[in-house]
């Protein structure tokens, strides 16, 4: 016998033996040789001599441990399945066809409109919201016809926010008296709902700005447009393009170029009204949908603001960052009627801002679509154009107005298109500067130079400075200088062999980097020269700071002289304070000798253009070199 069952029927045999009862069952636990417990039914009954004395016993005995352990089991489950059901978020109702309800589990107690204690005998109709009961009484209806219904939806406001329920409806089997009995379970798919949104969201929003993608925006293009449409209203579709903004991505980091980006949206957001949709359709490129304007003066207005807001300087871990951005400006119904073809023309506009400058709106006219197609088949075919020998170079002498001395040579890029013949700089170099293609063919070009500069000092053809003209983007890259560094060494040049020709907006640009850059390429030795002075903001403080060597007077500017009061003012006055600095001033595009000695009498020294020479590649370069130095010097030996 178990020890602890030892002694259990000894009360009940007791009162047997008083004649108090004629039998007992009870379970007993006993334990087999092999220590394992048995448990058995035991049923006793007493049968009696006449005088009522135990005669003896029937005793029935049956081992009953399988069964006992089943029923421990299914006891376990049984609690089991009620922490379950406690523990899970759903609810299960019993309703009439009226919705009144007859039972429910929950183990929630936060639920929405009343504690489910207040439910019982209640119509759904005095606790929930009338959507929310609508939707489960035609549930109810579903399942009463059909048997069951799933998957109807409802929302409801619950304490902390909008909760979502599943609704599945089954009819239980009652008495005929009773009418129809739904058991009802309602889901909460909060948590479902929300990732949902979450997924929508993702494919409705721009993950890093937030701003609507171009699959919203292009919804909300159509809904703008029907409205527009009724009203015979207009609207305009702003693309907007940061100018330059892929250097700067690949300089500093994607890390950085995503936090431009974001400071971007925010100021794009900002300047325009909360019924406007600005989103962000690439990389670096936007489009504010305007949905009401009165007139295209207003599309140019908020062109306008984007591209103030958007030039301020952005500071970014310690980076003060510069980006303009260009607008392309197409509007609604005038320059077309669906959402793709006003995005393919502001598009094509914002390619034509481009091409005007930068940092600017354009209006869309209808020959901006077939150059914006030629745009990007020309970026398409500029890569590689380098290696397969399509861009070369040409030099264009720089003369000393007075002795005709030779004082230096430009170095100006060409492209042979295969299929179009010379590309001119002034049109693929603000496309490869887009598209980040410049950094490669700039630092060859600067290579090359330098050995093309080294090899007529040997040969005693030339020696003077060439001048390397320098995209901003070139320029503004973390290693530019290392990159001339390199140009040097390889060639074995001395560096003031070398003039860097940087544009005045390059180096107006009052970025601490800028100057630092500079001091840096001055501490090389290599000289500096800004081009097409004149042109853009300078500031003669601000060319104190570090040492120029010299101004290259635009040839916007020469081209007027002699004759054009205003140009002449602005020339003397250049070159006044040119010298007032102690820099060298050179001339660009001199045509005629009328424009030579006018800017010999203002005390301008220097000038290139096609009065002298234009520029020749290096073979005719060297045969020029000859012919001018015989002609220049009659009669010397
Ligand atoms: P830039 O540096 O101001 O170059 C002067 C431009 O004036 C050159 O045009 C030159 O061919 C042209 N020119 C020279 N003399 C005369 C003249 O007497 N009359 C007229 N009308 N024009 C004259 P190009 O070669 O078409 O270059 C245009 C611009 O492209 C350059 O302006 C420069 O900003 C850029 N560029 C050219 N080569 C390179 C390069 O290798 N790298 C970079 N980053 N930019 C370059
Ligand atoms: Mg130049
Ligand atoms: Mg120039």
């Amino acid at each position: 016998t178990h020890p602890e069952d030892i002694g259990k029927d000894i009360v009940e045999f007791e009162r047997i033996m008083r004649g108090e009862s004629e039998g007992y069952a009870m379970n007993k636990r006993y334990i087999r040789k092999d220590g394992s417990i048995v448990i058995a039914s035991i049923d006793i009954k007493c049968v009696r001599t006449s005088d009522r004395r135990v005669d003896y016993f029937v005793a029935m005995i049956r081992d009953i441990t399988e069964q006992e352990q089943r029923k421990t089991e299914a006891l376990a489950a049984q609690s089991q399945l009620q922490a379950t059901l406690d523990a899970i978020p759903d609810l299960l109702f019993e309703l009439d066809l009226d919705g009144c309800c007859h039972a429910y589990h929950s183990a929630r107690t936060d639920l929405p409109a009343a504690p489910v204690g207040d439910l019982l005998g209640k119509r759904i109709s005095d606790i929930l919201p009338s959507g929310a009961v609508g939707i489960i009484l035609s549930a109810l209806r579903e399942a009463g016809e059909k048997g069951l219904s799933a998957g109807k939806q409802l929302e409801l406001q619950g304490p902390q926010g909008k909760l979502w329920y599943e609704l599945s409806v089954s009819r239980k089997h009652v008495d005929p008296g009773l009418g129809p009995r739904f058991i009802v379970l309602a889901r909460d798919i909060t948590e479902r709902k929300a990732s949902e949104q979450r997924i929508l969201n993702l494919a409705h929003y721009d993950s890093l700005t937030g701003l609507p993608n171009r699959a919203l925006l292009a919804d909300r293009m159509r809904v703008a447009i029907q409205r527009a449409a009724r009203q015979s209203a207009r609207l305009a579709v702003l693309f907007v393009d940061l100018d330059r903004f892929k250097p700067i991505n690949d300089s500093l980091g994607h890390d950085i170029g995503d936090q431009l980006l974001k400071a971007v949206a925010e100021r794009m957001l900002v300047s325009v009204r909360s019924v406007d949709t600005v989103s962000r359709v690439g990389g670096d490129e936007f489009v504010v949908l305007l949905g009401e304007i009165e007139t295209t003066e207003d599309a140019a207005r908020v062109a306008e603001k984007l591209i103030s807001a958007l030039s301020q300087a952005y500071e970014i871990e310690g980076h003060e960052l510069l980006v303009t951005a260009s607008v392309g400006i197409c509007i609604y119904p005038d320059n077309g009627t669906q959402p793709n073809v006003l995005l393919r023309n502001a598009d094509a506009s914002m390619y034509s801002a481009k091409e005007a400058g930068r940092n600017r709106y354009q209006f869309y006219s209808d020959d901006m679509t077939a150059r914006a197609i030629e745009r990007l088949s020309l970026e398409h075919d500029l890569r590689g154009a380098a290696q397969r020998g399509e861009i070369f170079m040409v030099y264009q002498p720089q003369i000393e107005l007075a002795t005709r001395r030779i004082v230096g040579a430009e170095v100006l890029m060409r492209w042979r298109h295969p299929a179009h013949g010379l590309i001119s700089p002034a049109r693929f170099i603000p496309i490869a500067e887009d598209s980040g293609q410049i950094l490669l063919i700039g630092e060859w070009i600067l290579v090359e130079a330098c050995r093309q500069a080294r090899r007529w000092r040997d040969r005693d053809i030339l020696d003077a400075c060439v001048s390397v003209n320098v995209s901003a983007v070139q320029f503004r890259q973390s290693d530019f200088v290392r990159v001339v560094e390199r140009a040097l060494n390889e060639s074995g040049i001395s560096p003031n062999r070398l003039e860097l020709e940087l544009t005045e907006s390059v180096v107006m640009q009052g970025v601490e980097s800028t100057v630092q850059k500079l001091r840096e390429v001055e501490a090389l030795g290599v000289k500096v020269a800004i081009d097409d002075f004149g042109t853009g903001h300078s500031s003669l403080s601000y060319l104190r700071q570090f040492t120029v060597d010299r101004l290259k007077i635009d040839q916007s500017f020469v081209r007027d002289l002699p004759g054009n009061a205003d140009a002449e003012a602005i020339a003397a006055a250049i070159v006044a304070m040119g010298l007032s600095l102690g820099l060298r001033i050179i001339a660009e595009g001199i045509e005629t000798e009328a424009q030579a000695e006018f800017l010999q009498s203002i005390l301008c020294k220097e000038g290139q253009g096609y009065l002298y020479a234009r520029p020749m590649v290096a073979d005719e370069f060297e045969a020029w070199v000859a012919a001018w130095e015989a002609h220049r010097l009659p009669g010397a030996s």
